[in-house]
């Protein structure tokens, strides 16, 4: 996207590619998609939204290139939903978008109910797995959108009960990821069936000479947009350390309390993409003793002002905000600025970071990522010059030496204050029936409770996740409550793939046993087999080196977990 440079304190907007569409509103969109992302608490378009939406509207085709936290759902729903008849009279429906998993055909099609909700759009998730008969009544009853994995696309459009000579909008989301499934030849089949005339949107994270090819037959003349042009300004933030941090999404509250604690920050601005998630996690840090201030677009000007007096005079530690609202924020004391999501966008990020490691000081820019967002920390990497070093989030007994080390702090400082001739009567009464390092210690306890509260509350383990997929590690036995990830095997029932071979290849390269392997599930192309979260990186190393059935199969994660 367009480069800005990182905010120097003015009022400043993100810069947009035609230096209109700095909001939803101005993209074009009709009310009900205008009130649907209010709603849902998105303050202004993410920067692949504001390059895509306007010419999607016009009926251009389109090729992006954006991965997983960009915004790049809504930048093909919104157009899509906009464009299509709703609750339209036939059975045909009228969009059709692709996808590679199943979770990400729930997950699309659930963003394009809520974005289509006032519009009464009818949208169906169809994928492999699910019992067919609930998809062919609801294909049979009539609907708009239709979010598919191509497998049972083309499974559908072979029986007759997917019928897309109406189609108006085809989809082809995270294609790479399709391609790298097996599933170009099913998708080529699915593009051969639906009209000329038809609009095609084909995003993925990365370019290969297929993805080409497809476009080149699919798409006429499309509009090109890439995500990844180094801002203006990049590399110019050598005093930011800059780390980042892999958590599952249900874990990011706790995880950022524990990293809180760890870092304690005097000042801090923690970044979150919508007002929802504002008023939310400003909830949960209060609750955790933080003295937390909201800031999104939707407070009054006097609102925000009081939100910053407050963070200025020391009676709030952190502002929760959006982008929009900490615009033209210019905190001289921020110590700390955490992204709470990955940002949309590189140049996003480098404008937030910009806020720390002024005048000299160093600063510090801590980020967590959901692991399917770990292509996008590449990207900002890549673009803005900077390593971003992975961390791991602090453990129970990080979080208690580190407490234990603030006891320890004020103690030594109260022993050099002096003054403690008053105290020594309560030694001496004392004295007498315990030994002086027994009352010490007493002490020591009464002032750790006082100054870090109770340890009790927080023994919840957040499971460590490996940052990169190709990054080894040593499984770890017998932990409890142990985390299941899935794994991807780019063979299935048609390279006469058995459950047998999958357990006997993973025992025999890997230290695992067969009762540490989860569920396995083969399909036509490919298998998923569950192991343990922490034994998965080990696995998909061990068995990248060997062969299966005498084959080298694409062997990675599965993306929805
Ligand atoms: P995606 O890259 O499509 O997977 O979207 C990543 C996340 O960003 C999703 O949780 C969306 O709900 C959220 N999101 C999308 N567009 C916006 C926006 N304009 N403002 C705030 N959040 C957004």
């Amino acid at each position: 996207m367009r480069g800005g440079a990182p905010a120097a304190g003015k009022d400043q907007r993100a810069p947009s590619l035609s230096g209109v569409s700095d909001t939803f509103s101005d993209l074009g969109l009709r009310p009900e998609l205008l009130d649907a992302v209010a709603a849902l608490g998105y303050e202004e378009p993410t920067p692949i939204q504001r390059e895509a939406i306007p010419p999607l509207l016009t009926g251009r085709d389109l090729l992006g290139q954006a991965a997983t936290g960009t915004g790049k759902t809504a930048a093909f729903a919104l157009p899509v939903l906009e464009r299509i008849p709703h609750g339209g009279s036939g059975p045909e429906p009228a969009a059709l978008v692709l996808v590679p998993t199943r979770e990400l055909a729930v997950q699309v099609s659930e963003a394009m109910h809520k974005y289509g909700r006032k519009l009464g759009t009818r949208v169906l998730p169809i994928y492999g797995g699910q019992p067919i008969v609930r998809q062919l009544r609801a294909l049979a009853h009539g609907v708009d959108v239709v979010v598919a994995t191509p497998g049972r696309a083309l499974d559908h459009i072979g029986r007759g009960t997917l019928k897309l000579d109406k189609l108006r909008i085809a989809v082809l989301d995270e294609a790479d990821e399709m391609l790298d499934m097996g599933f170009a030849e099913d998708i080529e089949a699915i593009l051969d069936a639906t009209p000329d005339e038809r609009q095609a949107v084909l995003f993925s994270a990365t370019m290969p000479p297929r993805i080409e090819q497809m476009v080149r037959r699919y798409l006429r003349d499309p509009v090109r947009i890439q995500i990844e042009r180094a801002p203006a300004g990049a590399g110019e933030a050598p005093l930011v350390r800059q780390s980042a941090y892999v958590v599952a999404r249900a874990h990011k509250p706790a995880a950022l309390g524990r990293i809180l604690d760890v870092e304690a920050p005097s000042a801090a601005i923690v970044f979150c993409r919508t007002r929802a998630e504002v008023d939310q996690l400003t909830e949960t840090l209060n609750g955790r003793g933080y003295r937390a201030e909201p800031l999104h677009g939707g407070m009054s000007q006097e609102q925000r002002d009081r939100v910053m007096a407050r963070l200025r005079g020391e009676t709030a530690d952190l502002i929760v905000a959006t982008d929009v609202a900490a615009r033209g924020l210019d905190i001289e004391q921020l110590t700390h600025v955490v992204n709470y999501d990955v940002p949309s966008a590189p140049d996003a990020y480098v404008h937030r970071i910009g806020r720390v490691g002024r005048a000299g000081r160093e600063g510090v820019a801590i980020t967590l990522a959901e692991p399917r967002e770990h292509r996008m920390l590449k990207t900002i990497e890549r673009v803005t010059g900077h390593k971003i070093a992975i961390e791991r989030v602090p453990t129970v007994a990080d979080l208690r030496a580190r407490r234990l080390e603030m006891t320890r702090a004020a103690l030594e400082e109260t022993l050099l204050d002096g003054d403690l001739e008053r105290y020594r009567v309560v030694l001496d009464a004392l004295s007498d029936e315990f030994d002086v390092v027994e009352i010490a210690l007493a002490a020591v306890k009464l002032t750790h409770e006082a100054t870090t509260g109770n340890d009790a509350d927080d023994d919840e383990e957040i499971p460590e996740i490996a940052a990169r997929p190709d990054s080894p590690q040593r499984p770890r036995r017998g932990a409890s409550r142990e985390r299941v990830a899935r794994m991807f095997i780019g063979a299935g029932r048609s390279a006469k793939m058995r459950p047998a071979d999958l357990v006997g290849a993973i025992t025999g390269e890997t230290r695992l046993s067969g009762r540490e392997i989860g569920a396995i599930e083969i399909s036509d192309r490919f298998s998923l087999v569950e192991v343990p979260e922490s034994a998965i990186d080990e696995v998909i190393v061990a068995l990248r080196r060997g062969t299966i059935k005498g084959k080298k199969p694409t062997i990675r994660r599965d993306k929805g977990r």
